[in-house]
């Protein structure tokens, strides 16, 4: 992945990319729950240069939880406005906010309703993002123009760390060029931070691997606005009744309907070749895709087949993976970004991949390769 003191490249960007490696093993951080904050207090000594960073209006790469994220100072417009020009993300879709301490809360909502104390006493530390009416010193470059702010905090202690280190709050979308999957490891924001951003802070592969649930709580019923490792059910469960976003919920492109999240109107997660679902019993799934294969490899076009551990023997293609267990779906969201980016590495025109329509955690993996398969879905 290069050295530490990385590599200038010409063009609008032009700095060099530090990384700094931290050593997860030296605290037992399971890369999903909480952490003692002891270990965070410990990891801040190695993160004084990127806190600098921070405080400076820099942008710094880091690991959470959920995805990798490109954090800059979130009450500093300028700052903010260094992450979309990094990657190239449309300016009115808006950042979340990361916050090491639940006081922080008080710096940038201006209301915080019981239910929303509710959800932050229950779910924080964890991949779960709050929508709040924002304080008037949230600068608008940092929430795409909007009166309302999104929050987290994140329990990867190397997140909580550096915003402690930096004495800021922290905006941070993942850590990708836009339109491009997630990254889920430092190496994916090396591919395409590299040259663009001063520090990739490595701490290893991250535990969940797709974003954090966004629950709007600006109005008197929550809706979830993005699904996540945080479910419906997890929610329901301390609220009551949530709904859903309808423009997220379905299985086919949504027509007609706004996302009420501006960034989820966006073709997302995509991958350079086609993408296509194929959903059924297992067996037929497995002869479907074996015959696209074939007539796709006879036309000379790279092929590549998304299975399961179940189920990867029964495939044909050369270039077959297997992107978790269905006994263990949360291997599924580990694996899901980590397999599309590299499905652009080989060069596949096509990629046929089952499916995971199933409640909870696989929901919300449905919906990201639902979006980096632009809906294409056969059903058997
Ligand atoms: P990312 O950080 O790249 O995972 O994207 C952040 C997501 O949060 C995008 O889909 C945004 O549209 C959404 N978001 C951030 N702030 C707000 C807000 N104030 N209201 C609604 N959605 C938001
Ligand atoms: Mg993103």
């Amino acid at each position: 992945m290069g050295n530490t003191t990385g590599i200038s490249v010409m063009g609008v960007f032009c700095v060099d990319t530090k990384i700094i490696k931290i050593d997860m093993n030296s605290c037992d951080f399971d890369g999903k729950g909480k952490e003692d904050d002891r270990v965070v207090e410990a990891l801040r000594d190695s993160l004084k240069e990127a806190g600098e960073i921070i405080r400076e209006g820099g942008l710094v790469a880091f690991p959470t939880e959920t995805v990798y994220g490109l954090g800059a100072d979130a009450m500093n417009a300028e700052a903010s406005a260094r992450i979309y020009s990094a990657k190239g993300r449309p300016s009115d879709n808006p950042l979340i906010v990361h916050i090491a301490d639940v006081e922080q809360v008080t710096q940038i909502a201006a209301e915080i309703p019981r239910s929303a104390q509710a959800v932050m006493e229950r779910f924080w530390p964890g991949p779960l993002t709050i929508i709040l009416k924002k304080r008037p010193e949230v600068p608008k470059g940092t929430t795409g123009g909007l009166d309302t702010v999104a929050i987290r905090m994140p329990s990867h202690p190397v997140a909580r760390a550096l915003i402690r280190e930096s004495g800021r709050v922290i905006a941070a979308p993942s850590a990708n060029t836009s339109g491009r999957p997630s990254p889920t490891k430092a190496v994916h924001v090396w591919e395409d931070m590299k040259g663009r951003i001063p520090m990739i802070i490595d701490g290893g592969t991250v535990g969940i691997g797709i974003e954090s649930t966004i629950l709007d709580m600006t109005e008197e019923a929550p809706v979830i606005l993005r699904p996540g490792y945080i479910t419906r059910e997890m929610l329901e469960e301390l609220l009551g009744p949530v709904t859903i976003d309808p423009a997220v919920a379905g299985r086919q492109m949504p027509v007609g309907i706004r996302a009420k999240a501006p960034g989820m109107k966006y073709r997302h997660y995509a991958p350079k070749g086609q993408l296509v679902l194929v959903e059924g019993p297992e067996k037929p799934v497995i002869e479907k895709i074996n015959a696209l294969t074939k007539e796709k490899e006879a036309q000379g076009c790279r092929v590549g087949v998304i299975a399961t551990d179940e189920t990867l023997p029964f495939y044909d293609a050369d270039i077959r993976r297997s992107i978790g267990s269905r006994s263990h779906p949360e291997t599924i969201a580990a694996n899901l970004y980590d397999i599309l980016r590299e499905s652009d590495a080989l060069e596949l025109d096509y990629i046929y991949s089952e499916s995971f329509f199933e409640e909870g955690l696989l929901d919300a993996v449905m919906n990201r390769m639902l979006k980096a398969a632009g809906y294409h879905l056969i059903t058997l």
